[in-house]
């Protein structure tokens, strides 16, 4: 959808980025996270965000469950509206990003399309693209949510990986293998892939 004739933005009055990172002491970026259910997308999140925290910097969590639940309670898991749950997520992450924050999402984002859309509304530059890894069976032995034994007797539709296609990555920025590392691993790897982008001295 275009922006409509009677609609007039109004960026260039407002506040700048360089201000409110300034204010921060840090840069922002959107830190892009995505995988199976169960492969380690929140635990990460979560992890890096205390890290990062205790460490001075300010930070966001966007995840899957919470949003579904809120801002895109409309929406199911069909093709066009996994494509606009992640349209929404991505505007609402570039507006944290461009308030200095760093931001972490979690989200499945199980096409190659729905990443490419995610880059292109946040922009290249303030995009760090993670894959989070493991195999459709760990993530079912591990099944956090027990969501893989519902889907396994049908009660889950359209279930990732089983009904509805995920395409691993051909170019992400980090590959997170979490069968092989531990939460503290996969957390340390992530960090060494971000910091130089996130702090300004
Ligand atoms: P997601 O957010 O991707 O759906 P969760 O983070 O909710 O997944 O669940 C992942 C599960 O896998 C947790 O129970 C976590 O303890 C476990 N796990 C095992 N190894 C790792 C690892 N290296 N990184 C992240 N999670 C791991």
């Amino acid at each position: 959808m275009n922006v409509g004739e009677n609609i007039h933005p109004v960026f260039d009055r407002m506040l700048g980025r360089e201000a409110k990172e300034a204010r921060l002491g840090q840069r922002g970026l959107a830190i892009w996270l995505y995988g199976l259910s169960g492969s380690g997308k929140s635990t990460i999140a979560i992890a890096l965000e205390r890290r990062l925290a205790a460490e001075g910097f300010f930070t966001q969590i966007l995840d899957g469950d919470n949003i579904r639940s809120g801002l895109n309670r409309n929406l199911g898991f069909s093709d066009e509206d996994r494509t606009e749950n992640i349209r929404r997520i991505a505007e609402v992450a570039k507006l944290f990003v461009r308030a200095g924050v760093v931001t972490l999402t979690s989200f499945i984002t199980p096409r190659r399309d729905l990443r490419d859309l995610a880059r292109g509304i946040i922009g290249p530059a303030d995009f760090c693209e993670v894959y989070v890894s493991a195999s459709f069976a760990t993530c079912a032995q591990r099944d956090p949510k027990g969501l893989y034994a519902k889907a396994a007797g049908g009660g889950v539709p359209q279930f990732t990986g089983q009904d509805s296609a995920f395409e691993e990555p051909e170019s992400a920025d980090l590959v997170i293998p979490t069968e092989r590392l531990s939460v503290d691993e996969a957390v340390g790897l992530l960090h060494r892939q971000v910091i130089d982008r996130i702090r300004t001295v």
